[in-house]
């Protein structure tokens, strides 16, 4: 069987979710790749919600996905199509096939099919279906119906039949008949006058087709699924689609990703507080290598405009928290120090910081407090900013700025390096000279300062740039310098800082 579809048909492609967890990592990667195909060739991106598990499926994981792809932006065309509505459908494509002799009632018990499996193993045979009511005679059906047995309905695939497709990503693609497990189950375990609960494959080829889907682009676990297809369309007498396969996602061991390597759901992701354009833009790159020169900072409509099967990898896309954690910090210092600091106001207020001392007693005097001054708190945003990950970060590592913060091991032993008091002491004398004007210092300023407190200390200049650093944020490790400095010494904070370890 050689699949050639249609050119010439409307783009349509669709996601197809089963509701019996939460948006997964690999199922968004699958909606990005295919609502960036629809966008791409201005086709339209559907979804469709595979609920047909019953047991498993549940309307809080429903709802779950279709929030976590709102918020990812992938939205979708057209309202969502339940699969259960559809069963009616189903049964009747089913019908079908027993009726023109594609499909028959298999009465095997599980434990005639269980016996089967046992034998099989037992001469190294890889389980399958061994066809054996393929072909019963009417007398042979009655007899089982007599007996009381149910019966699935099983579509016939012919062991000899070599089916092929062009997938648009893995190219020339075979599956010999032989390697499908025999006789396809379509239908559950039912009375033989009835039709039981349809299957997977049989329902996505049915619903496929009414839907018009033209592209079928889903993880490459889905191969062998796909073969069977094929089969089910050409007995059902529906035109193609064309076939993508995405490369699985792996974890750092190279395995496939799996609940087991924590955070796997769209809304874990979204709780650790990364955003929704990182995120997305992150899972386009988990696949597919964008052309030259267009980086690996973009929008979703960015990526669509360059999209193509032919830059989608067939290697599986190795999960990577680095990548995706720099996409986080690009996405929020490319929104400017502005908006930033909006975003960051309200989060450092939860904490009791920034606020304006708008109460009677303050109001004596008139002064904005500067931790509350949008200047003062622009600076701080731009001076955090190149070290944010995540905009937690931005609330963690602005705290020593608002509150003072206790001196941890390494700046304690910092102090007690030989000239690093004295230095310090020298530098909060020079302080003290200035008075209040000590809040205006320019940079030059601060940087001749620390020279002649190092000078008259008779210290390097980084013995009391690392003490002094020390002093400030009670850590060796922090922003510029400098920068710091300047900023501690407008809010007052500074000399106390210094003075407290003398
Ligand atoms: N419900 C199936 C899944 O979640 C859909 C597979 C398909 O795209 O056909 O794996």
């Amino acid at each position: 069987m050689g699949a050639e579809a249609s050119q010439t048909r409307p783009v349509r492609v669709r996601l197809a979710p089963s509701p019996t967890g939460t948006l997964h990592i690999g199922t968004a990667r699958t909606a990005v790749f295919n609502w960036l195909f629809a966008h791409h060739c201005g086709g339209q991106f559907l979804l469709r919600i595979e609920d047909t598990d019953k047991e498993r499926s549940k309307p809080e994981f429903t709802a779950n996905i279709l929030a976590g792809l709102q918020w990812l932006g992938l939205h979708w065309d057209g309202d969502p199509v339940i699969q259960s509505a559809r069963v009616e459908l189903h049964r009747a494509a089913i019908q079908q096939l027993l009726d023109s002799g594609h499909a028959y009632r298999c009465y095997a018990t599980e434990a005639e099919l269980t016996a089967m499996r046992e034998l099989q193993a037992a001469s190294k045979q890889a389980p399958r279906y061994d066809n054996r009511h393929r072909d019963l005679s009417p007398e042979q059906e009655q007899g089982f119906i007599a007996e009381g047995r149910e019966a699935v309905v099983r579509f016939r695939i012919d062991d000899n039949r070599t089916i092929s497709w062009c997938d648009l990503v893995r190219g020339t693609m075979r599956w010999s008949g032989a390697d499908l497990g025999g006789d396809m189950v379509i239908a559950r375990r039912a009375p033989a006058d009835q039709i039981g609960d349809p299957l997977y494959n049989l329902v996505v080829v049915v619903d496929d087709a009414a839907m018009a889907i033209s592209h079928v682009i889903r993880g490459e676990d889905h191969l062998a699924n796909t073969a069977k297809q094929l089969l089910l369309y050409e007995a059902l007498g529906y035109p193609l689609p064309e076939f993508a396969h995405t490369p699985l996602i792996l974890n750092k061991e190279g395995k496939k990703l799996s609940k087991r390597d924590g955070v796997t759901s769209i809304s874990d992701f979204q709780a650790m507080g990364y955003t929704a354009q990182a995120l997305a833009n992150y899972m386009t790159l988990l696949g597919w290598s964008p052309p030259e020169g267009m980086g690996e900072r973009f929008s979703l409509a960015e990526a669509a405009a360059a999209f193509g099967f032919e830059r989608v990898n067939k290697a599986g896309a190795r999960f990577d928290w680095d990548k995706l954690n720099w996409l986080n910090g690009q996405v929020l210092r490319e929104q400017g120090a502005d908006a930033l600091r909006g975003q960051l106001l309200p989060l450092w207020v939860a904490r009791g910081w920034a606020v304006q001392r708008e109460t009677a007693e303050a109001a004596a005097d008139a002064i904005i407090p500067v931790h509350a001054d949008p200047a003062w708190q622009l600076a701080l945003v731009e001076l955090l900013a190149p070290s944010l990950t995540l905009l937690a970060d931005g609330v963690e590592q602005a705290e020593p700025f608002f509150t003072t913060p206790p001196l941890n091991q390494a700046a304690a032993a910092q102090l007690e390096t030989e000239g690093a008091r004295p230095a310090l002491a020298a530098l909060a004398a020079a302080l003290e000279k200035h008075g209040p004007a000590a809040a205006a210092l320019s940079g030059d300023q601060a940087q001749a300062l620390l020279g002649e407190a190092a000078t008259a200390a008779g210290v390097k200049k980084g013995v009391i740039m690392k003490s002094l650093r020390a002093a400030l944020l009670g850590s060796l490790q922090g922003p510029d310098l400098l920068t710091t400095w300047l900023l501690l010494m407008r809010s007052n904070d500074a000399l106390p800082r210094i003075q407290r370890c003398l």
